[in-house]
């Protein structure tokens, strides 16, 4: 493409709402093999809803949701809010949590209430040896749904779960199928569980799904697929994102993301629809062809 055609391309980018950096970023736009998308808050929404609270022989629901959330409201985590919001919808009052730790990519804990309450995925109740019962039924029925179970362990013992959701974004599933007729590989990248993941991952048709990534090995993965010989665009909105946007051929943000994010990318996606990423691919291809 001629430094003519960049300038336009990426001005018709812009006229769309599609930040693009650099010629250089807007050329390998059109070579990508692969696009890799984080899940939530790119394909999802990112504002998950307590949907579930189950508890244990012996636990009441009142008593784990009012523990859990008494934890949370010390976290920042979009599930954290889902938890502390449903709790107060349900009249619950939190009491004071001490000693708070998150755990990134597994969970949270505090003492409350004279408990010390430990709230996460299942990886985070292997680690600290919670047996987990009938539970672990239970989580897979609401992850096969699509929701994110969270374990609730009151002095080591699993005394319940709670579940969250979150929405696919209206334009989500149409942007997805518009990347793989346009020949590309579609793959979802997630912290959360491979059940929930997989069910997301059905309901919106991407060709695959990379679950269970810790925070620190996202860019591992994208490099992973690099090494393939692929070209490798990332789709992403969290701080958890940025080293795997820096790391991709092209790293797309969503512009209602993190600044973090934003800063690590070579496009930025305004309106932080999918649909961004197929018009920046197709304004690309057009450039690349020299037509303007
Ligand atoms: P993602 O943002 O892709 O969901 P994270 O790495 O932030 O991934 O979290 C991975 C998993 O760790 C979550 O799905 C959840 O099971 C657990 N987790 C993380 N933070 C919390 C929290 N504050 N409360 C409960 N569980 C959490
Ligand atoms: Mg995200």
């Amino acid at each position: 493409a001629t430094p003519t055609s960049l300038t336009v391309g990426i001005g018709k980018g812009a006229e769309q709402g599609i930040l693009i950096r650099s010629g250089d970023a807007l050329q390998m736009a059109s070579r990508l093999d692969v696009i890799v998308l984080d899940k939530t808050g790119t394909i999802t929404k990112g504002k998950p809803e307590l949907t579930d609270v189950v508890a244990a022989t012996g636990f009441d629901e009142d008593l784990i949701l009012r523990l859990t959330a008494a934890i949370e409201r010390k976290s920042e985590h979009p599930l954290a809010t889902a938890i502390v919001e449903g709790a107060l919808a349900r009249g619950l009052a939190l009491p004071e949590a001490d000693g708070f730790a998150a755990i990134p990519g597994h969970g949270v804990e505090a003492q409350v209430e004279g408990h010390h309450v430990l709230v996460g995925n299942e990886r985070l109740m292997a680690e600290r040896g919670v047996a987990l019962g009938r539970l672990a039924q239970e989580a897979q029925r609401l992850a096969d749904e699509g929701k994110t179970p969270m374990f609730v362990a009151v002095d080591g013992t699993a005394a319940g779960i709670v579940a969250a959701a979150d929405t696919v974004k209206e334009d989500s599933v149409a942007a997805i199928a518009a990347l793989k007729r346009m020949g590309m590989e579609v793959v979802m990248l997630t912290g959360d569980n491979r059940r929930t993941a997989l069910a997301i991952g059905r309901q919106v048709g991407v060709d695959r799904v990379i679950a269970e990534v810790l925070p620190e090995d996202k860019a591992h993965e994208v490099q992973k697929l690099q090494l393939e010989g692929k070209k490798v665009g990332m789709v992403g909105d969290g701080i958890n994102d940025a080293p795997a946007l820096a790391q991709a051929d092209v790293g797309f943000a969503i512009g209602t993301g993190t600044d973090v994010a934003i800063e690590a990318a070579d496009v930025t996606l305004i309106s932080g629809s999918l649909k961004g990423v197929v018009m920046a691919i197709e304004i690309s291809k057009v450039t690349m062809r020299n037509v303007y």
